[in-house]
């Protein structure tokens, strides 16, 4: 249809019951969490937008691949199909299964970093930046400024500024293992990379002879942003544009919870052979042999076709529609969303909805608990809480996982938002009373300031 309107393209074969608490339990429910909505029980949620990772619907071609997954210690042959989609769909030659993203950052960063090592990123995802940290390396963010103006409307807000990352080589280059890319750019807003920008990045990174490893968790979205935005690739398919970006570069760190259509899963694929041979090593000790790497073989069955249909462009575009319907229903409405949405989430501006409550009182957090008590809606903070004194702005995501939810369930976000907003000069801080470190969000817990 050319009205800009066109129904999902599949229908739904199994469903979930889900029920709204009463206003009553969920204050109740809600001080006992600790009002950090990581510590509520799902049944307790009714519409759950804390994460789109692995929290997706599989389609009945992956519950079919399901039942044929080899479950052999070695040689499995859905570590081959597995191995297949993943070559197709990146060019990489080397493919290594863990058990999910972080997984993949944890093995290849042991053989690749070293105390006192720079890793610059567009932005570090929380589990990237930690597993660096972990090792004695310092993560460092280069995302263009417009990304932190959230009215702007540059298409490719999840862009790298290449002038910073020409400076930061040219003085510090020897400390540099790599540069990575996150596609699209999860802790800013689920933002898009332009393949001009992977290509220049992979320019002055190639050019000091250090490589460019993407951390694709949402290379889909990203590659459908592309066909959208970027001058001459309206026609390109999204595997092809896919197949351009990986091109650019020398290997993927993957969360395959996200674009993989997975519930569990992610790899690392590589076009270096004594690199992966060294990954192979630890892979061993961490996760598991190489042809299963901490996943049974009907998931990598599942993923492998998964894999591929993220890649459908019906797929992605219903996908990165009912992202941006949210969007503009919220914004028609007077919330202050992140312009534009990305392509998982939208991005909700909490310190201009909340501009009475400081910045130490985690007005992101506030409004994530406000949606809650008002709507039974669980989203997650990205800001002061989640990245302490390194957040330049408050953020709250409502991350939609795929294939999931319908309008209905949209709508309903909406009428929670106005009423949040009817009684927003109500809303009070809070502060922190446990948790630290770098992943101190996910376990925290707050108390009414
Ligand atoms: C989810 C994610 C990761 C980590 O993957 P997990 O599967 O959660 O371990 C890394 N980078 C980005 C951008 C992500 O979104």
């Amino acid at each position: 249809m050319d009205d800009g309107w066109w129904p999902k393209p599949y229908k739904i074969k199994v469903v979930e019951p889900i029920r709204l608490p009463s206003r009553a339990e969920r204050e109740k429910l809600l001080a006992e969490a600790g009002y950090n909505v990581f510590n509520l029980r799902s049944s307790d949620v009714y519409i759950d937008l804390l994460t789109d990772s692995g929290t997706g619907a599989m389609s009945q071609a992956q519950w079919a691949a399901l039942m044929e997954g080899d479950e052999a210690y070695a040689g499995s042959r859905s570590f081959e199909l597995f191995r297949e989609a993943v070559q197709e769909i990146t060019g990489y030659p080397y493919v290594l299964p863990t058990h999910q993203g972080r997984g993949a950052e944890r093995v290849f960063f042991a053989v690749t970093v070293k105390p006192g090592d720079i890793v610059p990123n567009n932005s570090h995802f929380d589990t990237t930046r930690a597993n660096l940290l972990a090792l004695g390396a310092r993560p460092v963010d280069l995302p263009i400024p417009e990304a932190f103006d959230p009215e702007s409307d540059h298409p490719f807000k999840g862009n790298m500024d290449v002038e910073a990352l020409r400076a930061l080589l040219r003085r510090e280059g020897e400390r540099v293992p790599f540069v990575m890319l996150t596609l699209t750019n999860n802790t800013l807003a689920g933002q898009p990379v332009s393949l001009a920008n992977v290509r220049a990045v992979a320019e002055v990174a190639h050019a000091h002879g250090i490589p460019l490893i993407l951390d694709a968790a949402r290379h889909a979205e990203n590659a459908f942003f592309i066909g959208e935005r970027e001058p001459g690739y309206a026609d390109h398919t999204p595997a092809a544009i896919a197949r351009a970006v990986f091109s650019l570069a020398d290997g993927c760190l993957v969360s395959a919870k996200k674009d993989g259509l997975g519930n569990i899963g992610g790899f690392l694929a590589l076009r270096d052979p004594d690199l992966y041979e060294r990954c192979a090593e630890k892979l061993i000790l961490w996760e598991g042999f190489p042809t299963y790497g901490g996943l049974a073989g009907r998931d990598l069955a599942a993923l492998a076709v998964g894999l591929r249909e993220a890649l459908d462009p019906l797929y992605l575009r219903d996908r990165v529609g009912q992202v941006r319907w949210l969007a503009e229903e919220l914004r028609r409405i007077g919330v202050p969303v992140y312009w534009p949405p990305g392509g998982h989430a939208v991005y909700v501006d909490a310190a201009r909805l909340l501009p009475h409550i400081p910045r130490d009182q985690f007005p992101g957090q506030v409004l994530v608990c406000a949606l809650y008590l008002e709507g039974g809606v669980r989203a997650v903070e990205v800001g002061s809480g989640m990245l302490g004194e390194a957040a330049r702005m408050e953020l709250v995501r409502l991350a939609l996982p795929r294939r999931v939810y319908t309008e209905e369930h949209l709508r309903h976000v909406v009428h929670t938002f106005a009423r949040v907003l009817e009684g927003r000069e109500r809303l009070r801080g809070l502060r922190l009373v446990a948790g630290s470190g770098p992943l101190r969000h996910f376990r925290a817990r707050f108390a009414p300031a």
